[in-house]
């Protein structure tokens, strides 16, 4: 982390975010000589901080510990003279300074100024929206298997969804459970190939299709779900210590409402510069509209950002080449 924070610059380019798409901006902007600086978030965390192994990266062929890689893309982002600042980001606006755009980004009741900001704010976990799912958050519900999946041990587990996310997590709480059972609305899975069949070929691993959960009980910790088959309406009681949901991202673009365009879940529309609707506000990763949300996407998506950052910014300087 940084002291160096001056509140009286304007910075070339704020990225906010602190996951791969942000400190890959970070580090592309810091190289390319921008002032850079950057708010790594405080009241919440990266995804892949919560990866137990990511073993989809490139160049990486043994895997890595999410927490690691993050730890790795800070330091060589920061090696470049990259300011970062654990606090989130709570204001964003625009205001005409010398006939261009002046952002304003206020952090810990402190307002700093740029030419240009990143967008790298991510995603979170959509939520169920059934009762007991607030009730019982942290004593049976979980959005993350790699950080609550030891506490189940021998139990009986429930994951609710059919993508990408919930069958690899479902997998994962194999290594721990003693039985898995996967509650997905449809009659398949949506997840890529190769990982459907793992999750079918794994004994511990029990699929209900069709079925909904519709409620989460249990005394002082979860004990019951209750589904519905969406076919015939039955309902039933899964046995179930815990249940882990993967319904969908949510991504975190509240900053961005009335500055700049974005879809009806909130991800923010980018052209292929990763440039939002707003001059000088670029975005990317988990948090703009995309198909593929990975980390590898996520630092590709930051480079470009903070490519187009670069010669925004050099323009506004009258300094482009
Ligand atoms: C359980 C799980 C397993 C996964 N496994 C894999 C995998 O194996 N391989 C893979 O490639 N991907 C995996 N992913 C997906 C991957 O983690 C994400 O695609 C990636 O982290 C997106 O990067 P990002 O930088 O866009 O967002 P994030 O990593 O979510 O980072 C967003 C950052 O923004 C910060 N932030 C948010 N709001 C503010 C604010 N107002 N002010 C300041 N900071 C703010 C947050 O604190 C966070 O640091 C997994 C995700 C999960 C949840």
């Amino acid at each position: 982390m940084t002291d160096k924070t001056d509140l009286n610059r304007i910075y070339d380019v704020i990225i906010v975010g602190g996951g791969p798409a942000g400190y890959t901006a970070g580090l592309y902007a810091s190289r390319a000589g921008l002032a850079s600086l950057l708010f790594a978030g405080a009241s919440t965390v990266s995804q892949i901080t919560v990866t137990d192994l990511i073993e989809n990266y490139p160049g990486i062929p043994d895997g890595i510990n999410g927490f690691e890689l993050m730890e790795r893309f800070q330091r060589q982002a920061v090696k470049f003279g990259l300011e970062v600042v654990a606090a989130d980001a709570t204001t964003l606006e625009s205001r005409p300074y010398e006939g261009k755009a002046l952002w304003m980004v206020r952090a810990d009741n402190l307002s700093y100024q740029a030419r240009a900001v990143i967008m790298a704010t991510g995603a979170y976990w959509r939520k169920l929206g059934v009762p007991g799912e607030e009730e019982f958050a942290g004593r049976g519900v979980s959005y993350c298997a790699t950080c609550d999946g030891p506490f189940y041990r021998n139990r009986e587990v429930v994951v609710v969804g059919g993508g990408n996310t919930a069958v690899q997590e479902a997998i994962f709480l194999t290594h721990f459970a003693a039985r898995v059972t996967m509650v997905h609305r449809r009659n398949r899975f949506r997840a890529t190939g190769i990982l459907s069949q793992r999750a079918l070929a794994n004994p511990k691993i029990e699929t209900v299709w069709n079925s909904v959960v519709e409620e989460i009980g249990g005394d002082s910790g979860v004990e019951w779900v209750r589904i519905k088959d969406l076919r015939d309406g039955a309902t039933r009681l899964l046995p179930a210590s815990g249940i882990f949901i993967f319904v969908g991202l949510l991504p975190q673009t509240d900053l961005v409402a009335g500055l700049a365009a974005r879809k009806e879940d909130g991800a923010i529309i980018v052209d292929r510069e990763m440039r939002a609707s707003a001059p000088g506000l670029f975005a990317c990763g988990d948090c703009i509209d995309k198909s593929l949300r990975q980390v590898i996407t996520a630092c590709g998506d930051g480079a470009t950002a903070a490519y187009a950052a670069q010669l925004y910014v050099e323009e506004y300087k009258g300094e482009a080449y």
